[in-house]
This record gives structure tokens, sequence and C-alpha cells, in this order.
């Protein structure tokens, strides 16, 4: 069993202080539009995940009146309670304290795993190769332990081997400055395009399976990754490949002053009966393949933890038709351990139908008052 029990936010978003206790299972968190449901969900996202769900600027998250914030929030997990705090303060690094022990932002990613369906889910579908190549980082960062330290490292070689094509060299300088971060690209790349190609694999398989739940398989989702470098099933024979078409690509790098071959440049294709869902597909068609996505991710989650992810629900139901979410309640009952839902439209007629114990929340102006208290269940 994996929950969040309490939760105090102090300064984060539109909230200035507030406290608030979860129910193990569904927790419901009724207001209207612009209150601050979806600002709760991503204070409860950035304590587990250590990063927002909206934006990688952490500053834009502390209140539009002071320059930090603070979440603490106690987990169960195993029986045990994880106590978590977060501290950001401006132009300072993250602090992040896990039962009274600081750690590094970035080694808690794997540990409290939330999942997140919102309506801006339906850009991994519809918009750029950046919206993807950012779902797939964060998906991999989460199942896969060296994933994120490659992916920093890469980041961080790339950077370096962009700086030297900028700096206008004789060219035979420029093969001897290059010679050792190409190296280190290839490595990294090789790795971080081997782990996209299997994580995709996997994830492709589970969401398949809600796709075709859900369209009672009248429909067909595949996944495919789409590199700038050449797969083969050898690694060592991947790496001499895309050495070589660095060095095809060299004139044409040393023009446009950057790297034109790497992860950096992927792409997913998500395709509905073999066409490209973002290009060909109804915005219902992409709707559900977000969904699906999202469903296999939470198996990829419980597959490699053992444990249900958190489940928060950013008023998804609202865009869906009945059939579709009859399909996601029944996901939601059959998956999820903690489930926590924000909706602007009465859901009670829906929620009775999963007849699950929960917890109603209503918010207004970043002010949460719990329900069940108040009527004295
Ligand atoms: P909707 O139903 O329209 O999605 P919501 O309840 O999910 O609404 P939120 O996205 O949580 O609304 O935002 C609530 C309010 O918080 C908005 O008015 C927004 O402008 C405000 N807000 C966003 N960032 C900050 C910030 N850093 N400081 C203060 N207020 C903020
Ligand atoms: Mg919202």
């Amino acid at each position: 069993m994996f929950y969040l029990k309490n939760l105090a936010i102090d300064g984060f978003r539109n909230y200035k202080q507030q406290k608030m206790q979860f129910h193990p299972c569904l927790n419901v968190l009724i207001g209207e539009n612009a209150q601050g449901k979806t600002n709760l969900l991503e204070s409860i996202f950035f304590l587990s995940v250590n990063r927002s769900f909206r934006t990688k600027n952490d500053y834009e998250l502390a209140n539009f009146n002071r320059s930090c914030f603070v979440l603490k929030g106690a987990f169960v997990k195993d029986n045990f309670n994880h106590t978590i705090q977060v501290n950001y303060q401006q132009n300072k690094r993250l602090k992040v304290i896990v039962n009274d022990n600081q750690v590094n932002r970035f080694d808690n990613i794997q540990n409290y795993p939330v999942v997140v369906f919102s309506p801006d889910d339906l850009q991994i579908v519809s918009e750029g190769p950046s919206v993807r190549r950012r779902f797939i980082n964060l998906e991999a960062s989460r199942l896969n332990s060296v994933y994120l330290k490659e992916l920093r490292d890469y980041q961080r070689v790339l950077n370096h081997r962009n700086h030297v094509l900028k700096e206008k060299k004789s060219r035979f300088l420029i093969n001897d400055q290059l010679a050792p971060w190409d190296q280190s690209l290839i490595t990294l790349g090789v790795n971080l395009v081997r782990a996209r190609v299997e994580i995709i694999k996997a994830l492709e398989k589970e969401a398949q399976h809600f796709f075709n739940e859900i369209t009672l398989a009248k429909e067909m989702l595949s996944l495919e990754y789409a590199s700038t470098i050449t797969y083969v099933t050898d690694k060592e024979e991947m790496k001499k490949l895309f050495y070589q078409d660095l060095l095809d690509r060299r004139n044409q790098e040393l023009k446009r002053f950057s790297t034109l071959l790497g992860p950096h440049l992927d792409d997913i294709k998500i395709m509905i009966n073999g066409y490209e869902a973002r290009r060909f597909s109804s915005q219902g068609q992409k709707r559900t393949a977000a969904l699906a996505l999202k469903m296999g991710e939470i198996s990829l989650f419980k597959q490699k933890n053992n444990i249900s992810p958190i489940i928060l629900l950013d008023d998804v139901f609202s865009e869906l038709d009945h059939e579709r979410k009859l399909k996601l309640l029944n996901f939601i009952s059959e998956n999820a351990g903690q489930c926590i839902i924000t909706t602007a439209v009465d859901l009670s007629g829906l929620i009775q139908k999963i007849n699950k114990e929960h917890k109603l929340l209503t918010i207004s102006r970043g002010s949460i008052i719990d329900e069940t208290t108040r009527n004295g269940y």
C-alpha cells in the first residue's frame, strides 16, 4: 500500500498556508475554474518527483508575492511513514529532505511514484517532437535509475560540443577538439536511444492493451521510436554507425554550429491504424491515445515497483464521453491505490458507480475545506 497521508503547503502558486489530510483510497477536490485545483496536484507531483509537470522553471511555482515555498507531506509506503520536505528559495539549490536526511533532488525521482492525467496530455500526441522527448525522458528517468544520470551527462556533452562547433577554429583544430566530445556523445547517445527503444516497446504493449479495451479493438495503437541515428541490435556496431554518420555530417554541423544527430533530436511516432495520429487522427482519437499512454505508464510503474502509483486526475472527466469515463473509472478501481481527482463539475453520480470510500474536499481561492470533516462523517 502506498499513499499520501497529509500535505502542508506554504507559498506554492496561489496557496498561502494550507494543510490537508488525504483518504488512502479516493479523494475528490471540487472547485470552480482558477481556484487552485491543478496547483494542488502540481504540488503533490512536485513533492514526490521534485519537479513540476507544467514547467521546468521552479521560480514560477513560488507565490507571486514571494520568492520561496515549502511543501511537506507524509507518504505511507509498506506501512512506514516517509516524510518529505521540499524547500525552494530563489537562486538557491532546491533542498529536499527525506525522513530528516537531505538528499539530492535527482535521487528521489523513482521512490514515490505518482502519475498525473491532465487535459494537457493531449499535447504528447498532437504537438511537436520536443513534447514527446520530454515525456519519454521523464518516464525513462523514473523507470531506469541510470537513465537520468546519462541524460544529464549527455546534455552537458552536447553543450560543450556545440560550443566547440560555434568557435570558428581551423578545420584541423576543430577535428582535434571535437574528438573527446564525439566519443562521449556516441557512448551516452547510444545508451539513451537503446533505453528509450526498450521503454517504448514495453509502453506500446501496455498502452495497446488499454487502447483495445477503450476502442473495443476496432482501432490499433502503435508506437515507433524514430531516431536520427541508426538502431541495430549490436551496441558496438551502433556506435560505429553513429560515428560514421557524425563524420558524414561534419561540414553541415560546422555550417550550422550545432550537433545534428542524436537523441536530442529524436521523436516517437504515435500511430493509430498505421497513420501518424498527430497528422491524421481526430481529437477524440488523440485523446484516447494519450489516455492509453498514461494507463500504460501506470502498468510499467506497477511492474517495476510492485506498488500502484498514486493517480492524480486533473479535470479529465469533463473531456471524455460517457463510455470513456466509465472505462477510465473501471481502470482506476482496478489499478489505483490512492487517487486524487479534481473537478469543476458534479461527479457524484460517477463516484457512486465505483462505490469506493472517499473524501470530498472543496476549494475556493487557494483555500481548501474538508467537507467530510465539516459534515461530521
Ligand atoms: P481550471 O478549472 O480553470 O483548470 P484550476 O482550479 O485548476 O482552474 P489553477 O491552475 O490551479 O486553477 O490556478 C489557480 C490560480 O492560481 C490561477 O488564477 C492562476 O493565475 C494562479 N497562479 C498560478 N501561478 C501562480 C503563482 N505563482 N502565484 C500565485 N498565483 C498563481
Ligand atoms: Mg486546472
